[in-house]
């Protein structure tokens, strides 16, 4: 991979941030550069600011990777990369309740466009650009001179397909793992894995998607859920996926959950979920709607709930037409109203890396309060120069 000398402008070149963008350029690139390639960047004079890694995502060209000049990004520079950010995740690796967690988080760990997640030591990379995925032998080496795990599943999140290939295995009943018939998780195929967060057990798979089962950023929301908001309440969950704010809000001692979700997949999904609590999913109810168009009905026919969990995607379609989160935020939680009882706990959240906190904070009616807020947890590290990759907002609300 080759090594390009350029020229930013004074501003990138003063305060430089993770994210290098087109318009940071004092001169283009040349036509000969390939994604993946490393960008010694200077400023005017020629002094060295850094390296990025080229590579096209959808608001930048590339992401700084080093304040030297580096020579190559080889296994041992993403070895020494992980160390550090594996170093940070100790006390989640020790955690007995839980095995899900980032273990390396983008550019809050160094690296734009790159992800770690841990499930019970299978490891998902995902790569969010060409650059970095051309460097996928380095660092897929990088992370097993850290990780004794058990296997790679890698991830494309740019091109054609999401869906997830094996590129490691650990052989079961080796010297190196004597106990690996014993564990819980058998048949261990990173389509099917039981994992945990705080003792509640959900299935994973790495493989089919671009999603696995869990987003484990909601993790504190999921334990305020089941530890103080959801006893005796009527949940609906909007955009339920597979149901985990249910299955945390059932074993909450919730009265009942209504989930809805389009994919009519992710209900059959949700209601194993139930089954590995040991909760029976036919006391509860599944929908596969427009949340939208649900929210309609629900209201012409009085329905009424307790705890109203909103989490969309940033981005989809449905009946009024294209949603985006900046504007559907708003109308999704004025039609809930609708259908929230008077002392209604309403959790609006949105990951759209977009929508600023302020933002976000103004999307939502005049007529709730919020009475607390969560971003990202301790294991997605952010970096603190470049606040869009704070991307979550969540809001726990109620009336006025
Ligand atoms: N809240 C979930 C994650 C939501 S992922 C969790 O905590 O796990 C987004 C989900 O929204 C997907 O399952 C998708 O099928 C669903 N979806 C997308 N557009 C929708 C719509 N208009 N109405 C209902 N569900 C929708």
């Amino acid at each position: 991979m080759a090594i390009h000398k350029i020229k930013v402008k004074d501003l990138f070149a003063r305060q430089p941030i993770p994210a290098l963008k087109a318009e940071h350029l004092a001169q283009p690139l040349p036509s000969n550069a390939a994604e993946g390639d490393l960008l010694h960047l200077t400023d005017k004079f020629g002094r060295g600011i850094g390296t990025a890694l080229y590579g096209l995502q959808p608001r930048s060209v590339g992401w700084l990777i080093s304040k030297q000049a580096l020579a190559s990004a080889d296994s041992s520079f993403f070895a020494h990369k992980f160390a550090n950010a594996f170093e940070k995740r100790l006390r989640f690796l020790q955690n007995a309740k839980t095995d899900v967690f980032r273990i390396f988080n983008a550019e809050g760990d160094g690296i734009g466009g790159l992800t770690l997640d841990y499930y019970d030591a299978h490891i998902l990379i995902s790569y969010y650009n060409a650059g970095i995925y051309a460097h996928r032998d380095a660092v897929r080496k990088g992370v097993l001179q850290n990780a004794d795990c058990k296997s790679i599943v890698e991830k494309k999140r740019f091109g054609e397909s999401p869906d997830g290939v094996v590129v490691y295995a650990k052989a079961p009943n080796t010297p190196e793992s004597p106990d690996a018939a014993e564990s819980p998780n058998t048949p261990e195929t990173p389509d099917l894995l039981i994992c945990r967060e705080n003792d509640v057990r959900f299935k994973i798979d790495l493989i089919h998607g671009g999603m696995t089962g869990i987003f484990a950023d909601q993790r504190e929301v999921r334990k305020l859920i089941r530890n103080s908001l959801a006893k005796g309440k009527k949940v609906l969950n909007l955009f339920s996926y597979t149901a985990m704010f249910s299955v945390f809000a059932a074993l909450g001692g919730a009265r009942s959950t209504t989930n809805v979700d389009l994919a009519r997949r992710s209900h059959e999904w949700a209601k194993e979920n139930f089954k590995h609590n040991g909760l029976d999913p036919s006391r509860h109810s599944f929908i596969t709607e427009d949340a939208f168009r649900f929210l309609e009905r629900a209201a012409k026919n009085g329905e009424s709930y307790d705890l109203i969990v909103i989490d969309p995607p940033s981005f989809s379609t449905s009946s009024y037409g294209t949603f985006s989160a900046e504007k559907g935020i708003r109308t999704l939680t004025e039609l809930s109203l609708k259908v929230a009882s008077r002392r209604a706990v309403m959790i609006i959240s949105t990951n759209h890396s977009q929508i600023t906190p302020e933002k976000f904070r103004k999307s939502l009616p005049e007529s709730l309060h919020i009475v607390r807020e969560f971003s990202l947890p301790a294991d997605y590290r952010v970096a603190h120069d470049f606040p869009e990759s704070s991307y979550l907002k969540v809001a726990v609300c109620t009336r006025k």
